[in-house]
């Protein structure tokens, strides 16, 4: 089993700074070598006709090139050996530190590191993600040291060419774990060390067998509510960064960082100023998610969520023209953009996957189903209908079922997975227990709809608690009649 744990360092004066250097030696180095290997593309891609190497037929030089990584430098080994691309700047490092001592004070570890994690962003471009891009100084902030390299004595930590390090123990690595790759990274709040730690007898997070789930718990993610649970239950969306005050002070020491001269002293302080805010944000959105993640899991056998396109749905609204006078028009970006940094702060994406990783260590499993309609059809007939949401309510078109849009679309993901996976789910009574059906004519009485609970805590606070009496009666009272697309089955 594989674990990765982060740990903060506490460096000296002369330490942080040796580090510093490391950094901006490491990445010119690193940007050096993207450059040389697009060089040597660009070289041998124009040159005139040649064969494949393998095939020797004949390739056409526009479409495609002999090696797609190579390298400046010599290609074959003394045993008379290729060479690819890494071992060919693996090389080079002789010539480089010869040439420019400096890189001397580097480890020669973590400088064959930098090759190789330039070498991994290739690969993940030949897997079909993004070109690997030139790195600037705020999105190279690490280097890492190749197994077995750092040792560690109790609170310290001894790192090859920097020294002994201090560093807060908060979490002890269990006696029959090894250490593997080490990675240093600079954030704002200081330096962290994030350690690899492995143990071959210990299995991989063994993945939980279909058939054996006997409960499940829907989630259907949104904004007002993080999420609404199929219990019934849901989660508080606390909005770390789009809530007023913090969007308040953001916006301020946004301001004070723009009226900053460039290159100025005050505008590195300012500057930090805000990074430490963004930090602060995700760092309390973390604990959050791994908090609720736990209490989530523990519900039930298997957490079923929609699988979510969150990319697609922050996605810019598209340039409206006017065809005569080729002007651009309104197309709603402005309105859609509160919507999109809202999206982006709830995170369900990571909330997702930290709720599949404490799920697999407590050996239940994480389930995605489509998100096909799932707001739409009624939990009860199964009717599909857009009209039978409007906004937070939902009003069966078809058999008048009345329920929260969100319950009861978590509720639909459950029945979905059960569909979709063929689970065998037990009645658990908590959850077999169907909320009585509020009838449009009946006056809804306290003791059926709300349990007590509930309505102790109504009571205490006067601020109302979700799915609280006041809250139902409130949305039941709304002009349910005014709403023009409902053909009610009660006329
Ligand atoms: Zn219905």
């Amino acid at each position: 089993m594989i674990l990765s744990y982060v740990y903060k360092l506490r460096p000296s004066g002369s330490q942080s700074a040796k580090m510093e250097l490391w950094l901006d030696m490491l990445r010119s180095h690193y940007n050096w070598c993207l450059a040389d290997r697009i060089e040597t593309y660009q070289q041998q891609f124009v040159q005139g006709a040649y064969c494949n190497l393998k095939t020797r037929a004949e390739a056409t030089p526009l479409t495609c090139c002999i090696v797609k990584n190579g390298a400046t430098g010599n290609p074959w080994q003394d045993s008379g050996k290729k060479r690819n691309a890494v071992t060919i700047q693996d090389a080079a490092l002789v010539e480089l530190k010869a040439s420019r001592p400096w890189y001397k004070s580097i480890d020669s570890d973590v400088l064959q590191r930098n090759i190789a994690r330039l070498n991994t962003a290739y690969q993940n471009f030949f897997d079909g993600r993004g070109f690997p891009v030139f790195k600037n100084r705020s999105n190279f902030r690490s280097f890492e040291y190749k197994p077995g390299r750092v040792k560690f004595q109790g609170n310290k930590v001894y790192l090859p060419k920097i020294g002994l390090m201090r560093f807060l123990n908060s979490r002890p690595i269990p006696d029959s774990f090894t250490v593997k790759s080490v990675t240093i990274r600079c954030k704002t709040d200081g330096w962290f060390m994030s350690v690899r730690i492995e143990d071959k007898s210990v299995p991989e997070l063994p993945k939980r067998d279909i058939s054996s789930i006997k409960t499940a718990v829907g989630l259907d993610m949104g904004l007002t509510k993080l999420a609404y649970c199929s219990d019934g239950s849901d989660i508080q969306n606390p909005r770390f960064a789009t809530n007023k005050k913090t969007k308040r002070i953001l916006k301020i020491r946004q301001r004070r960082l723009s009226r900053t001269k460039k290159g100025s002293q005050n505008r590195k302080k300012r500057l930090s100023q805000v990074a430490s805010l963004h930090n602060k944000i995700a760092n309390h959105r973390n604990a959050y998610q791994w908090q609720i993640a736990n209490k989530i899991v523990k519900k039930a056998d298997a957490v079923i969520v929609e699988d979510l396109n969150i990319k697609g749905m922050v996605k810019r609204c598209k340039p409206k023209r006017c065809e005569k006078t080729g002007r651009f028009l309104s197309n709603g970006q402005s309105a859609k953009r509160g919507l999109n940094r809202a999206i982006l702060d709830a995170a369900w994406g990571e909330f997702i996957s930290k709720i599949e990783y404490v799920a697999a260590k407590s050996g239940k499993i994480l389930l995605k189903i489509n998100p096909k309609h799932t707001s739409q059809t009624c939990s009860v007939c199964g009717h599909v209908d857009k009209f039978s949401r409007d906004r937070e309510k939902f009003i069966c078109t078809e058999c008048g079922h009345f329920d929260h849009a969100d319950r009861q679309a978590a509720r639909n993901i459950k029945q979905k997975a059960v569909q979709e996976y063929g689970l065998n789910l037990i009645k658990v009574l908590r959850d077999s227990k169907e909320p009585k059906q509020l009838s449009l004519f009946e006056t809804p009485s306290t003791e059926s709809t709300v349990p007590k609970r509930r309505k102790q805590t109504a009571l205490k606070s006067k601020r109302s608690v979700p799915g609280n009496l006041a809250v139902q009666l409130d949305l039941f009272s709304q002009n349910i009649w005014n709403v023009s697309s409902i053909e009610s089955p009660f006329f």
